[in-house]
């Protein structure tokens, strides 16, 4: 608790302050590479009878959103006088741009990752440690993400003095969630002055992908109270929706307590959690954003899994048709895209789909998914 305290009292004290707000905005655009554009597809709306916009956060330093909350938190740590940083990484995106903030600022950074993932993701590890970060593979468990949270706040509680543990996701107990959306909430409010610019008026649909949730929350957050907005949260159903092992946490999920928050949570009926598998590492995670779970429950946004071949699909034809190529994350928004723009009620529709990621880290994945040599 004692550590929940000082980060939430610190996130109020330097949220609002005006020289944090500077430095926080200057290094989105000088070390990140913000804003970013809001890109008109000219081909894929073509295709598919509506009006394609992408909002381009694979054009980020480190190759998605995570680093816009890295540099927040970063900083933050910075102005609350710690020294070192600690992250747990899945794929080890979040585990990457933690490490790159913590060169810029002189933070020590130490980054935990299932063994499995260790192993899985070397070229990040290799990554990692250029930067300057010590990997920490952790063994316990199923060997990959939950059991490196576990692992974080551990080290969190034996250092408080001088750490800070970096969550990357809309997750995890107070401030986190609230603190992670507020960092991501660039996205939405770029998002909505580039729209209004380019069409005049706002969005008629606006689609993210969502694992912990926290580049929907960012996109979402600029668009919430805009009722006549529809909001799509896209995640992953993994292979079918029919096994245990998806990451589906707000279509399959049921209320309970996961890392410090009461959202929805893949379990089991003894309150296990179930490990989930997708094709995307970043969608992989048994929990949801509490937020998430609260805007589901009220009805504002809709969720929908979309499935690993499904999601495959949708990467080739974005590489075809714009020349772009997305995360597999991201591919899972431009699946549902697909799927809503050919329902007849969603005809010459304005959408935005949030591209949260660049598919450089998925090469492999995507070759051996289709069967290629690389
Ligand atoms: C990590 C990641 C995600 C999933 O995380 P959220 O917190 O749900 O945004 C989505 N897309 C990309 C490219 C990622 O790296």
């Amino acid at each position: 608790m004692p550590a929940m305290e000082e980060l939430r009292d610190a996130f109020y004290k330097y949220k609002d302050n005006e020289e944090f707000i500077e430095e926080f905005n200057t290094y989105l655009r000088e070390f990140a590479g913000r804003p970013t554009g809001l890109y008109y597809a000219p081909n894929l709306s073509e295709k598919l009878g509506c009006k394609i916009y992408l909002k381009r956060e694979d054009m980020l330093h480190t190759g998605a959103h995570k680093i816009n909350n890295a540099i927040g938190q970063g900083l933050l740590a910075k102005y609350m006088g710690k020294t070192r940083l600690i992250a747990e990484t899945g794929a080890g995106q979040h585990g990457i741009a933690t490490a790159v903030i913590g060169a810029r600022l002189g933070f020590d950074v130490k980054v935990y990752m299932g063994a499995k993932d260790v192993e899985r993701q070397k070229l990040n590890v290799f990554r990692m440690e250029l930067s300057g970060a010590e990997v920490m593979p952790v063994d316990k468990g199923a060997k990959t993400l939950k059991d490196s949270i576990n692992e974080a706040f551990r080290d969190w509680v034996a250092n408080l003095d001088t750490t800070h543990y970096l969550i990357g996701t809309t997750m995890g107990p107070h401030p986190y969630p609230t603190m992670v959306k507020y960092f991501q909430s660039v996205i939405g409010r770029e998002a909505r002055k580039q729209i209004l610019e380019a069409e005049g008026k706002l969005p008629d649909t606006v689609i993210a992908c969502v694992g912990g949730g926290s580049n929907a929350m960012g996109i979402f957050s600029g668009f919430v109270d805009d009722e006549d907005v529809d909001l799509i949260g896209v995640e992953a159903g993994g292979v079918s929706l029919d096994t245990d092992e998806n990451g589906a946490t707000l279509t399959n999920g049921t209320e309970g307590i996961l890392h410090g928050s009461l959202s929805l949570v893949l379990q089991t009926d003894e309150g296990q959690i179930k490990d989930t598998s997708s094709v995307s590492a970043g969608l992989d995670y048994p929990g949801i954003g509490p937020e998430h779970a609260y805007l589901k429950s009220i009805n504002r946004v809709e969720y929908v899994p979309i499935l690993n071949d499904e999601a495959l699909d949708a990467f080739k034809l974005l590489c075809e048709t714009e020349g772009i190529i997305p995360a597999l994350e991201s591919s899972h928004a431009v699946a549902y895209a697909v799927k809503y723009a050919q329902m007849p009620e969603n005809k010459g529709k304005t959408i935005i789909i949030n591209l949260s990621g660049r598919g450089d880290k998925d090469m492999f994945t995507v070759a051996k998914e289709l069967g290629v040599e690389v």
